[in-house]
């Protein structure tokens, strides 16, 4: 099981550990969450990482849920369910959600063809789609102080449909960059240098789809 970090005020975090694909090789998952709403960057592989989230997201009340699919891999989506069912949006990008509506379904029948305990970690998976695509950038505002800059990188960075998910709490001078592989959180009292701090999964491999 992941374990659960607060890195800022309004961000959580859960730091991957294991390094193959029944532990989703280590993919960073993590919410940020104001008064009035949440926002889940990815939901992992399969449904038990996705209910350690939804319940952990749950003890703060949010009134509206948003998940947002940082890329197609089936190690950030797969997870998503339980959330649609929660009544939360899934957002990505317009290339995520083409290729996800392309390639999810085959590649969570490939996993499951894999071996029985794939097959088993697995089974109650669906696949649940964006129904929110956004092309360049898109802003979420969780409560009047913490807004979520999301962003299509220029250059391809990891697939042609990434997105970086960037938190600003003005009252506190911090912020956390969530890219799908690594978190950074970076603080800055006036008068003073900002500091950073990453948090890298063991995401070395990641899956290829
Ligand atoms: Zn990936």
């Amino acid at each position: 099981m992941s374990r659960l970090k607060q890195i800022t005020p309004r961000c959580f975090v859960f730091i991957g550990n294991g390094d193959d694909v029944y532990h989703s090789y280590g993919a960073n998952t993590g919410f940020i969450v104001g008064r009035e709403a949440c926002l889940i960057v990815d939901t992992g592989f399969h449904l038990r990482t996705a209910d350690q989230l939804l319940s952990a997201v749950r003890k703060h009340s949010p009134k509206r849920l948003y998940v947002l699919s940082t890329h197609y891999h089936s190690d950030h989506v797969f997870g998503n369910l339980p959330f649609t069912e929660a009544g939360a949006s899934i957002i990505a990008h317009e290339n995520c959600r083409r290729s996800m509506l392309d390639q999810s379904e085959g590649l969570l029948n490939k996993y499951r063809k894999r071996n029985k305990r794939l097959a088993g970690l697995l089974r109650s998976v669906k696949v649940s789609y964006p129904s929110v695509a956004f092309r360049n950038n898109l802003t979420l505002h969780l409560d009047e102080e913490t807004t979520v800059d999301i962003v299509h990188p220029v250059a391809v960075a990891h697939t042609n449909g990434d997105s970086v998910a960037v938190c600003r709490e003005m009252e506190q001078y911090s912020q956390a960059t969530f890219s799908g592989t690594g978190i950074i959180q970076t603080s800055k009292t006036p008068g003073s240098r900002a500091r950073s701090k990453h948090y890298n999964g063991s995401s070395r491999r990641g899956l290829e789809g």
